[in-house]
């Protein structure tokens, strides 16, 4: 697949948008011109996922006036890594796409230091990755100023008041999802004591942790993050640009919104962590009463199996397990780069992935094969041996040799070009290109076998010598004079072809084989710990030899060597007498054969998992790459309902353009969907998460067809889950039990006793008997230790024994420790 000129396809402005966007010279010079992709009649082609199709929903409407203008915010506390690169293309892609225009944006609202390496990389994986901001660089520390006057705004009209309880005490009157919070005693001070109080914290006359600025929203939302959320806390800290200026500093979600609306955003993407938060986000934005109105939508964030992608992780891994932020091996922007993947193949991937609204892992196979598809079309193959035997060709004259004008690319390839191969008496090898007792089927070089060397003889194995210990140190071997450049004269074939380079003639280089950083797909899985899941073989170093031809140029080239896998001239290490290559990938996929064997010891995989893993073998039963939205729509095709009920269930039931796709691609899950509609009493979008989430990966391989339940049954144990009889976790076991045997929801959850028995009291009373026994957790937790809080959850599910809801007694831990 040539992915190289994916984005030439750049043509004129779509003529309905231009109609929508504001004359060119009212437009910014940085905003781009519509990348709108068309088809071969030259109509645009249809949105591909929900964002696209709500910013061009907003562009027919007019909403915006016309205007994409879309940021992406990093927090300048470490490298870029492959989930950035999602947001990145996700953003700058939008703006680009649609006319519109991206900003980066330094979220720095937390004063910490030395952070100008930090900006400077961002800016320069940004650039690299393809993002242009052209002017629309800024920093939020640009907008304190602005934020401060907009907080006295709240003050003024009585919505937001300096609070001098302790942060503790704050926590503990916030409530929990069942209980409301409690009033803080100062939430009725007067405007003007709020405003003396707040411009003295702001001059510097209050410690650290003594007061903060809460908006007045409500104690009792549902929403916890809704119960008068901190605005502004003290600290006396100095900032990498405003330096001691500020001693406020706001909080992320305070800051967040209103810095997306001073500059004009009109699509603030985030992750679906953030949903919660976006009730608060359009809180302050509607009563500052700043414009225009920006609006937030969250996707799924990406992740990426065998992989980590936690900032608090990347910096350990940096500091204290490799080499540093563009170790070849880490998944930072910077260390993918220096490994000599090319931001295509990295584009490629992160469409390739796509845009969705439900969190999912991501096989990192799927980047490995965007990088060989990027590669293999595009960059010259030559010969190097890195684990070399010596192979001496007796019959070949000593001190004799020639010349072999070799191609670089294959001979279908448009690119094209030569390069000169030495040959000489004495040669090397790859050591496991030869076997003193070879398996059934073996084609390379063995006693009695002839093989082809590229490019030269055929040879055959005449004898081999060996070291005191039985090691082969040197292979020997006659040739055929008459093969020369590869073919016999009387035209007889052998089965292999070795790559080989000449012993004299060649160059010693390093070659630094890269792997997987992790062994399992889900690293610290296990034990707990994700450095038990480091793979010791992530990084094998061997001296070897290459052909002469790649001296000159080596640094940064990428070449395929023939039979061994893509590898680039490590761009700071490799100079032409000091020749290092880093391995960029295989040139096939060794771990999809060890996956499979391992499976039956494998943890239980995933609901999202075992879709994923159901799509790809379906991807693969299907020839011609079919990918899984490719075959729902080939089932609309072939299926009137399907495709009725596609555009019915958008208008009436109100699904959106994703979800529709997902429940009318396949008949049996559409027919199971109806009917479980028609039975259940709840919100219909509980539903729709349920099939989609949870029932596509449960029913996994199976034909939804033939399942031995029905949509009444799904319904009703979807019922059950939302009458609180059951837990989430509960449901996925009568799930399971359901696609294996059928029968009927009630009766599955008494057979196997999964009532649930802690409801919110009791979970309440867990909480406190699990804080009072590991009271030193929750003192390290509050004193900033929060990778405890997984700990205490997990205390609080063991207290009861497993019945709580995962879900709820997250939320209810979370709750008291008021760690929101
Ligand atoms: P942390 O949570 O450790 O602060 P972060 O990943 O949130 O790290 P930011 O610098 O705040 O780091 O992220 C910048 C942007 O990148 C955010 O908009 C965030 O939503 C997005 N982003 C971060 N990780 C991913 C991911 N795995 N997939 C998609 N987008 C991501
Ligand atoms: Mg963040």
């Amino acid at each position: 697949m040539p992915v190289v000129n994916r984005r030439v396809c750049a043509v004129p402005a779509a003529p309905i948008l231009r109609q929508r966007n504001p004359p060119v010279s009212e437009r910014d010079p940085s905003t781009s011109t519509p990348d709108v992709h068309r088809d071969g009649n030259g109509r645009p082609d249809s949105p591909r996922n929900f964002l696209e199709q709500i910013v061009e929903g907003h562009l027919q409407q007019g909403t915006h006036g016309g205007r994409v203008v879309t940021r992406f915010p990093p927090e300048p506390n470490g490298y870029l890594h492959l989930g950035h690169a999602k947001a990145i293309t996700v953003n700058f892609g939008l703006a680009r796409r649609y006319g519109g225009r991206c900003h980066l944006r330094m979220d720095d609202t937390n004063p910490t230091t030395e952070e100008t390496e930090y900006v400077e990389s961002i800016q320069d994986d940004v650039r690299w990755l393809g993002g242009e901001w052209g002017e629309h660089f800024y920093y939020a520390s640009d907008y304190f100023e602005r934020l401060y006057e907009l907080a006295i705004v709240l003050i003024d009209k009585g919505l937001a008041f300096v609070d001098d309880e302790s942060v503790d005490e704050i926590r503990e009157h916030r409530g929990t999802i069942k209980v409301a919070g409690t009033p803080s005693r100062n939430r009725d001070r007067s405007v003007a004591e709020n405003r003396d109080l707040f411009a003295r914290m702001r001059a510097g006359e209050f410690p650290d942790g003594s007061r903060v600025l809460r908006a007045k929203i409500d104690m009792s939302a549902a929403n916890i993050l809704m119960r008068d959320p901190l605005m502004y806390r003290i600290r006396h800290a100095h900032h990498h640009r405003t330096g001691d200026k500020w001693c406020i500093y706001p909080m992320y979600d305070y800051a967040h919104g209103l810095s997306d609306a001073i500059e004009g955003i009109t699509h603030s993407i985030c992750t679906l962590e953030f949903e919660n938060n976006r009730d608060l986000y359009d809180w302050f934005v509607a009563n500052t009463g700043i414009q225009p109105v920006p609006r937030q939508y969250e996707f799924a964030r990406l992740n990426v199996d065998y992989t980590v992608l936690s900032k608090r992780r990347l910096i350990q891994l940096a500091q204290d397990q490799l080499t540093g932020w563009d170790d070849p091996r880490m998944p930072t922007i910077a260390g993918l780069r220096r490994r000599g993947i090319r931001a295509e193949a990295l584009r490629a991937f992160c469409e390739d992935v796509g845009v969705t609204k439900t969190n999912s892992m991501v096989d990192v196979g799927r980047l490995e094969s965007c990088i060989r598809d990027d590669l293999n079309h595009l960059v010259p193959r030559v010969m190097a041996v890195v684990d070399p035997l010596e192979l001496v060709i007796e019959t070949y004259p000593e001190g004799e040799g020639e010349v072999f004008d070799a191609a670089l690319y294959p001979h279908d390839h448009p690119l094209e070009g030569t390069r000169a191969v030495p040959f000489t008496r004495t040669l090397y090898i790859e050591r496991d290109d030869f076997a003193v007792d070879p398996p059934k089927g073996w084609h390379r070089l063995a006693p009695g076998v002839e093989v082809r060397l590229r490019y030269a003889y055929f040879v055959t194995c005449t004898g081999f010598d060996t070291d005191a210990d039985g090691k082969v140190i040197r292979v020997r071997a006659s040739h055929d004079p008459a093969s020369r450049k590869g073919e016999a004269a009387d035209g007889r074939k052998v089965k292999g072809t070795l790559h080989w380079v000449s012993a004299t003639r060649s160059l010693p280089a390093e070659f630094r084989l890269y792997d997987r950083l992790f062994t399992a797909p889900a690293p610290g899985d296990r034990t707990g710990d994700y450095l038990d899941d480091l793979n010791p073989e992530s990084l094998v170093v061997r001296p070897g030899f290459i052909e002469p031809s790649v001296a000159a140029e080596a640094q940064g080239s990428r070449y395929q060597f023939e039979r061994v896998g893509y590898f680039i001239g490590d761009v700071k290490d490799c100079a032409p007498d000091h020749l290092v290559f880093n391995r960029i990938v295989t040139l096939r996929d060794s771990w999809a054969k060890q996956t499979k064997v391992e499976a039956p010891v494998a943890e239980a995989p995933t609901q999202a998992g075992l879709a994923e893993a159901a799509a790809r073998r379906a991807e693969k039963a299907r020839p011609g790459k079919r990918t899984k939205t490719h075959i729902r729509a080939a089932n609309r095709e072939a299926d009137a309902v399907l495709a009725a009920r596609f555009d019915a269930w958008q208008t009436e039931l109100g699904l959106d353009g994703e979800q529709a796709d997902l429940l009318t691609g396949d008949r049996g899950l559409s027919d199971l969907f109806e009917a479980a509609a028609a039975a259940y009493a709840g919100p219909l979008f509980e539903l729709v998460k349920w099939t989609t989430n949870i029932l596509v990966g449960a029913v996994g391989e199976a034909d939804f067809a033939t399942l031995p339940f029905d949509g009444g049954a799904f319904a009703r144990l979807v019922a059950l889950v939302d009458a609180g009889e059951i837990s989430l976790r509960a449901a996925k076991d009568v799930l399971a039990e359901l696609v294996a045997k059928g029968g009927e929801p009630t009766e599955i959850v008494d057979r196997l006793g999964l009532r649930a028995e802690a409801d919110a009291g009791t979970l309440d009373t867990l909480i406190a008997q699990v804080f009072e026994a590991q009271a030193d957790f929750v003192a390290r937790f509050r004193a900033g230790e929060t990778k405890l809080l997984g700990f205490l959850i997990g205390q609080v599910m063991q207290a009861s024994g497993g019945k709580a809801d995962p879900k709820a007694a997250r939320a209810a831990v979370v709750a008291a420790l008021g760690a929101g």
